[in-house]
């Protein structure tokens, strides 16, 4: 009679492992390891493709810069074409110096058009490789988002095993008296979680050591319904 409501007592330790248990596994699910790792790979990504960036930007903006002064240069050039051919200059001394001056910023123009076309080849790698990571990352962002779907599911999983768990633990708490109750919680607090060890011949199961000679004798002589401690590592003995 008495040991029934020690066995009761077995089963709600088994419960409290459990949720223990479930709650580490919540905390350290190894689904969270898989989403870190491509999220991980995702930064490093990030990482490696800061100074290819720079360089696209570096590049166009000197692009951007020669594009200006093209866009200058053509301007002129068409107010020269103007005026040599709408006869508002007649001297031959203005239109030779228009003559020049056309001639000069066609070869400006020349010299621009050559840098731009030396930026554009300095481009091109630099936009192949945005490309090829752009790819890379949208495979690895669908990677991620199924990792964070799986991550749920198994949470999810955890969470209601724990629930149910709790639930059992609720059930089997109620038959067990107050005062023994509340021993059994101070000891799973001070001794890792296990408070309730089985008594094997005359070892403990809970510590694995012997109760020495005195402490046995001494448990022998209690009534079936006393608590007993271990003498060694003072958890509730189940006789
Ligand atoms: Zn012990």
């Amino acid at each position: 009679m008495a040991t029934e409501v020690y066995e009761q007592l077995l089963g709600l330790q088994d419960l409290d492992v459990r949720i223990t248990q479930l709650v580490h596994r919540h905390a350290h699910h190894p689904a969270r390891d898989a989403v870190a790792e491509v999220e991980a790979t995702i930064a490093e990504l990030d990482q490696s493709m800061v100074a290819v960036n720079e360089t696209k930007l570096e590049l166009d903006g000197r692009q951007k810069v020669l594009d200006d002064e093209v866009a200058t240069i053509e301007k002129r050039r068409s107010e020269i074409d103007a005026k040599l051919y709408d006869g508002s200059v007649t001297a031959t001394k203005d239109l030779l110096a228009l003559q020049d001056e056309a001639a000069m910023l066609k070869e400006r123009q020349d010299g621009v058009e050559d840098v731009e076309i030396e930026i554009m080849e300095l481009l091109e790698p630099v936009l192949a490789q945005l490309d090829a990571s752009a790819v890379t990352k949208a495979d690895l962002e669908s990677q991620l988002e199924a990792r964070n779907a799986d991550l749920e599911q198994e949470l999810s999983a955890v969470d209601a095993e724990l629930a149910d768990t709790k639930a059992q633990r609720a059930a089997a708490a109620e038959p067990i008296p107050a005062d023994l109750m509340a021993t059994y919680d101070e000891l799973r607090n001070t001794l890792g979680g296990v408070a309730v060890a089985r008594l094997t011949g005359k070892t403990c199961d809970g510590c694995h050591m012997s109760l020495s000679a005195v402490a046995y004798d001494r448990m022998k002589k209690e009534p079936d319904d006393a608590v007993v401690h271990c003498d060694q590592c003072g958890r509730i003995l189940i006789r």
